[in-house]
């Protein structure tokens, strides 16, 4: 156990680990032009860290990274934060146990989004990862509460760390901001193959019981401990 930090040195580290984790969407093709992001909670204080709204991924350092709070009120910061700032802040409101929040288009996950289809569980890292089906979010338009809403009544009582936000695209939580990032990178990986799996037929869906299992030990066993 380290001592806590005191909050601008937590701040600081926050900066650090947003802006690379940026670099991972891009890595992972999840993300155009300066569409996405990534936030972080700063642990023990009503505030986030977020992405600059409209900044290319080229042009992000720590130091444009803008700190909000929990109302998406800047708080520090040159540049305006993100358009999704609204809603991240309303998930780190309403679900205290999210560390992070993450945001993409993702190609494959955003045509479920576009047909309000859940991505079914026909594979067992969809198994792993979401417990279940990847599951569809109401349609909402961006620039009050509704997509936070829409966020926090989907995955609330979910085992999925993603939603697909119907006509709109992904958002992912975690306790952590990389988590939330892994989970959007999953998201789009299963959606993906699930799509060319249905080009040829019909997926075959897992049984609950081994769906639960395999959740169960991936959560709970898997990796490194
Ligand atoms: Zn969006």
């Amino acid at each position: 156990m380290t001592v806590v930090a005191d909050v601008t040195d937590t701040i600081r580290a926050l900066r650090q680990e947003v802006c690379a984790l940026h670099e991972q969407l891009t890595r992972y093709q999840l993300v155009v032009w300066t569409a996405g992001n990534v936030s972080a909670r700063v642990p023990g204080h009503d505030l986030l860290v977020i992405k600059p709204s409209g900044v290319s991924y080229d042009d992000l350092t720590p130091d444009n990274m803008v700190v909000c709070d929990l109302h998406g009120k800047v708080v520090e910061g040159e540049h305006a934060p993100s358009s999704d700032t609204e809603a991240q802040a309303y998930v780190y409101r309403e679900m205290p146990e999210v560390g992070g929040v993450v945001h993409t288009h993702s190609t494959y996950a955003t045509a479920w989004a576009s047909r309000a289809e859940p991505v079914p569980c026909v594979l067992t890292m969809g198994a792993d990862e979401f417990g279940g089906e990847i599951p569809i979010g109401p349609f909402a338009i961006i620039g009050d509460d509704s997509i936070g809403r829409g966020i926090v009544e989907t995955l609330r009582g979910s085992r999925s760390p993603a939603v697909l936000m119907q006509n709109h695209g992904v958002f992912s939580i975690g306790p952590t901001a990389r988590a939330a990032v892994k989970a959007a990178v999953m998201c789009e990986d299963v959606a993906r193959t699930v799509h060319i799996s249905r080009q040829l037929g019909d997926p075959v869906p897992i049984p609950q019981q081994h769906v639960d299992a395999l959740f169960d030990r991936y959560q709970n066993v898997y990796g490194q401990r």
